[in-house]
Parts: C-alpha cells; structure tokens; sequence
C-alpha cells in the first residue's frame, strides 16, 4: 500500500523536533551537530533569534497579502539585494526551482523582444542542478531526473564540466544564454575556477550571450562572498537564488540587470506567495546579518578553520577518504568509500552530513558556526570514519 506521504524521498530515520543554532535534537533526546543545514538553507542555525523576531513580529501583523498591493517587506528586501549585487531589479519566489523557471522566461524574452526569437537554446552543463520544475530537469539533463518524464523541455544544449571546446563548438546563432552554477552542489561541491567564469564572461559578451548563474546553494554568504560569482570579479546578467535567503522560511528570488530583465513587463510573469511579507521579512532579517564585512569576515575564518581540521581528518583515515574541496562553507569530502555510508556513520555518532554525486559527503554548516562546534563536528567524522572501516571489516 502506498504511504500517505508519496513516497519520493529515501529517508533516514531520524526525527527531529528542534533545533538550537547549529544542533538538532531527535525525538528521543540525541543531540545532532548539522553540518548539512538543510542542504544550505539554515545560514544562520536554527531558531536564530533576530530571525525568530522578524518572523513573529510580521506574523502578528500580515501573513499575506497579493501581489495586485504594495508590499513594503518585498520592497525592502529587494533593495538591499539591489543595493548589494550586480543587480538592478528582482523578482521574487518561494524556492530554487521557481527561480530557475523565471530566468530561463526572462532569457528567451529578452531575445524574443530584441527580435531575436530563434535565440532559445539555452547551454547547460553535465553534472548540474535546478531544481525539479518541467525546466529544472530539462537545464540539467541528467537522465535520472528526466527519464520517463517526457516531452523534456527542448532549448537545452548540456557541455561537459571544463569542456571548452564543445562549448565554444555549441555556440551558433540559436544560443541565448548560458546557464551555470558557480560552485555545482548536488554535483559534488566542484567550484568553478575563477578564470572559467571570467572566459564565460568574456565569452558571453562577445557573442552577445546572457550569462545565467545559479546561485542557490552556492549564494548568500555561503562561499565568504555575498555571492559566489564575486571570487572571480565578473558579474552575471541574471542570478537565481533560495536556499539560504530564507533562512529555512521558503523564499526564492532572480537578480537581473535592467537590460536582462527588460521583456519582463506587467503581465509577464507572476506568484500568489513569491515574496509575501512573513518571506521578506525573514529575508531582510537574514541579509542585515550576512551582508556584512564583518559577517564575511567570520565565515571566511570558518571556512579556514573547517578546511584545516578536514586535512587532518583525511590524513588520519586516507583509506576512507581522498581530499576536500569547495569555497568557504560549501566543503565537499571526496571519499573512497560510498558517501552514503559515512553520512549514516554521522547520525550514528551525532553529526549530519549530506551525500553528493562523485563520491563526495557535503558539509553545509550554518555560517554563524563556532570554532569548538566545527572542532566537534570534525572529531564525530573522525569517530565515523572509523566505524566504516570496522563494518567493511
Ligand atoms: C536546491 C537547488 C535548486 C532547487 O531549489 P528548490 O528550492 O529545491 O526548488 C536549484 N539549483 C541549485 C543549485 C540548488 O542547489
């Protein structure tokens, strides 16, 4: 009999029912450091209370209103995403997905509006991540998420990671934009060099190409930048975000230039809940914290810190594991054994990990992390990686 929560997810057993900064406790009292975050999503922990605050104070007042009305929380939110980024204008969503949906309309708009409507095919990449919308799987391709999901959404070129020739050979008069992650998430934390970017930059200006950066695992904070992209010094013309800009509050938004976004009049596009007040309140709460230097500052020395204590706990189990990678607080353990062993080896011994593709065991951590709860959570990695070798006998 199927269960009555359709049963789409492989779940562990694991039932929590609260969080404390960057602790989670089960139901039966186990106390849990999260270094997964909700896959990127509690920047700031849990229960954290300026954002406990902004959420109540706002929930007291308005939950909803439409989008036909003003909404100052919106208002104000994006123009601190404004006044912070590349960009001149947002729009806003409930999740990555959504976000993904927009900039591919926005994309396909602005070429249709320049009377370039054959401008659709959108490049992508081998190994991506955009969500579970008709477009998401369609930008990433992979057959496990489009097989049996037919008619896929056509306008997708895919390239393989690092592949410059087959880029520079997929580029003809139908392409419209490029679509890519700065640091991939799902596809086993591998950043993009900064001179990739800064090629795909140039690349994109020369031939008159939209540049589309998917930022919702890798923004907000997550890397030490605000955004990602800033490591390499170049901008995007459209950025989707989520995850972390919420907080764990469900909100979504794409980041555009005036000129990326200028078919995207009255009527073009829309949401019943993208950037209600309860979501953009919580939203300005979370960008007040992370946007600052000092902010940034504290999650590069994390970072630092986090990266030091994994060579160590690599260099002490090199037949479990083989390296680290990523930026800032988006950290991959690439692993010689199945990731998905070490991560349940980490809720036997009280930390939370998340399994990517390529072998690698994600650490997302909230960005207001300690030094002692990092230290912690590495010395519970390190207890795991031992218990893998003893079950592998
Ligand atoms: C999680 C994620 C998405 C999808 O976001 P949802 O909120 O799950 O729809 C899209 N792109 C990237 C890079 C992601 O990590």
């Amino acid at each position: 009999m199927i269960p009555s929560v359709l049963p789409t997810y492989s779940r562990a057993p694991l039932h929590f029912v609260k969080g404390e900064g960057t602790w989670l406790i089960e139901a039966d009292g186990r106390r849990f450091l999260d270094m997964g975050a909700g896959i990127a999503v509690n920047a700031l922990g849990h229960a954290h209370p300026a954002l406990v605050q902004a959420l109540t104070d706002q929930a007291q007042k308005l939950w909803h209103v439409s989008n036909l009305y003003e909404i100052p929380q919106q208002q104000a939110l994006a123009d601190k995403l404004v006044a912070t980024s590349f960009a001149d204008t947002v729009f806003f969503t409930n999740s990555g997905t959504e976000s993904c949906e927009l900039a591919v309309k926005m994309a396909r708009k602005y070429w249709y509006d320049k009377g370039h409507p054959e401008k659709t095919t959108i490049l992508a990449f081998e190994g991506s991540f955009h969500g579970r919308s008709s477009a998401g799987i369609a930008a990433a391709g992979s057959e496990k998420m489009t097989k049996g999901f037919g008619p896929i959404l056509p306008g997708f070129t895919h390239l393989g990671w690092g592949d410059h020739d087959a880029m520079h050979a997929a580029i003809d008069d139908s392409v419209g934009a490029i679509l890519i992650e700065p640091v991939q998430g799902e596809g086993g934390i591998r950043p993009l060099p900064d001179q990739c970017l800064k090629g795909l930059r140039a690349l994109c200006d020369e031939k008159g190409i939209l540049l589309i950066l998917d930022e919702v695992q890798c923004g907000v904070a997550r890397t030490g930048r605000l955004f990602a992209h800033e490591w390499a010094g170049v901008t995007p013309d459209i950025m989707m975000v989520a995850k972390g800009i919420g907080g764990g509050f469900p909100l979504g938004a794409v980041l555009a230039t005036e000129e990326a976004a200028s078919g995207m009049t009255a009527g073009t596009h829309g949401s019943t809940y993208g950037g209600n007040p309860l979501a953009c309140a919580v939203g300005c709460a979370v960008m007040d914290i992370v946007s600052t230097p000092e902010f940034l500052e504290t999650v590069n020395a994390r970072a630092g810190f986090l990266r030091q204590k994994l060579e160590g706990l690599i260099a002490a189990h090199p037949d479990i594991f083989e390296g680290v990678r990523g930026l800032g607080l988006m950290l991959g353990i690439k692993c010689r054994v199945a990731p998905v062993d070490v991560v349940k080896a980490g809720y036997e011994c009280g930390v939370i990990t998340v399994p990517a593709a390529d072998n690698v065991v994600r650490l997302l951590p909230p960005l207001n992390i300690s030094e002692d709860e990092i230290s912690e959570a590495v010395n519970r990695l390190d207890f795991a990686a031992d218990a893998v070798r003893e079950a592998m006998g």
